[in-house]
């Protein structure tokens, strides 16, 4: 193989929210970008995932009307983080969360909806509010990305219905009433056949909803700023030079290229949910133990992931890589949800935000 140089500002490695939300940061300050992906698509977990975002006092709440006592949030991080709250961190994201919705709000196409009630998944507990901070991406035509379409890595079927991906709250209220509401039916008629016309022409579903709509409308705020995106390209190896990372060795098109980054290279490579033994170590809580069935049953937990695709542990070389030039893994167990999914009580508990959220809805249908 040969070896080929070139240079850069910035190397992004993957096409995930992280990745390509780096990118576009970096180019619209003027610096030269490239992103690479290992995968044949890009996308990476992000473009299976909900699509949802959850920040706090963003403008797209000051427009709802919502505003939140101060203090509310941090209040509520500290409450779910607990024994992992760290203080510098959590302001730094409530102070720039704002900001970098607005960015992409402003000066990309990358749009967000924020439906009026949306409750924390712990909404009852100290800081929880009712709304105000969830928002998920809004639906996307596939056709603005061109030919690039085929590369975006498709929904998960779990998700879908006939390969159609629904988007939130409305949407799937009209699916949910189909045959008990005249407009519902028509609703979901006219969206099921303009998916299967979609199929026919272009062999997918072309309303990008969710995380495909997110990974969809970050690749197209790339192409608006020309930056390359390489496509089965993984990086190899970190470039250490002195004691800084210099670069990578990128595979690329049957060559390894080393790319020099002169700004940094940023590591947005994902996580590592097929890699038991990492887990083992940073969540023993949920690490797979070897033992009995139902001993397995109850603690595993197995997240989808785009690195099953190919072939598993996929990630370790990075984190392994990132190791090996200081760097370290934060066992901080960020977590859009804590722990368990979100369920309303029944009967209906009162003074919790969470179950009034949910009365109010259903009685705003009826
Ligand atoms: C079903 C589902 C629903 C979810 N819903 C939500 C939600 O609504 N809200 C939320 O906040 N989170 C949600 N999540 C979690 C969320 O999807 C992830 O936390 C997020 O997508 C991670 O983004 P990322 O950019 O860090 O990584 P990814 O999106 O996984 O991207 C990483 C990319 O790096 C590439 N890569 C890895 N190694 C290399 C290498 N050596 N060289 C080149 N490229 C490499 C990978 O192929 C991948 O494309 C959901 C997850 C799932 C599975």
């Amino acid at each position: 193989m040969t070896q080929e140089n070139m240079t850069v500002d910035v190397l992004v490695v993957g096409t995930g929210a992280s990745g390509m939300a780096t990118a576009i940061t970096a180019a619209s300050q003027g610096l030269k970008v490239l992103v690479v992906e290992k995968e044949a698509r890009f996308g990476g977990t992000t473009a299976r995932s909900g699509g949802w975002l959850w920040i706090p006092g963003t403008r797209l709440a000051t427009e709802q009307g919502i505003k939140e006592p101060a203090g509310a949030a941090k209040d509520y991080l500290k409450h779910e983080t607990t024994t992992h709250f760290d203080e510098a961190r959590v302001d730094a994201f409530l102070e720039n969360g704002p900001k970098a919705i607005d960015f992409f709000t402003q000066k990309t196409c990358v749009q967000f909806d924020m439906p009026a009630v949306f409750p924390d998944y712990h909404a009852e507990a100290t800081g929880g509010q009712p709304g105000g901070r969830s928002m998920v991406t809004r639906p996307f035509d596939g056709r603005e990305l061109g030919p690039r379409i085929k590369q975006l890595a498709p929904p998960l079927p779990e998700l879908t219905v006939f390969g159609m991906m629904l988007g939130s709250g409305p949407e799937i209220k009209h699916f949910m009433r189909a045959f008990k509401s005249v407009q519902s039916f028509a609703y979901v008629t006219k969206r099921l056949g303009k998916h299967f016309l979609d199929v026919l022409g272009h062999g997918r579903g072309m309303t990008l909803t969710n995380g495909n709509a997110l990974a969809g409308r970050l690749a197209k705020a790339a192409m608006d700023l020309d930056i390359p995106v390489w496509l089965s390209s993984p990086v190899k190896k970190l470039v250490v030079e002195f004691d800084g990372v210099a670069g990578a060795l990128v595979q690329h098109e049957g060559k390894t290229i080393r790319v020099n980054a002169t700004r940094g290279v940023v590591l947005a490579c994902g996580g590592f949910p097929h890699d038991v033994e990492r887990r083992k170590q940073l969540f023993p809580a949920c690490a797979y133990r070897q033992g009995a069935l139902l001993a397995f049953a109850r603690s595993e937990h197995w997240r989808r992931a785009a690195a099953r695709r190919s072939g598993g542990r996929t990630s370790r070389r990075n984190h392994s890589a990132r190791r090996r030039v200081g760097a370290g893994i934060s066992n901080d167990k960020a977590r859009w949800v804590k722990g368990r999914h979100a369920s309303f009580h029944r009967p209906r508990k009162a003074g919790c935000h969470r179950c009034d959220a949910q009365w109010k809805t259903l009685h705003q249908r009826r």
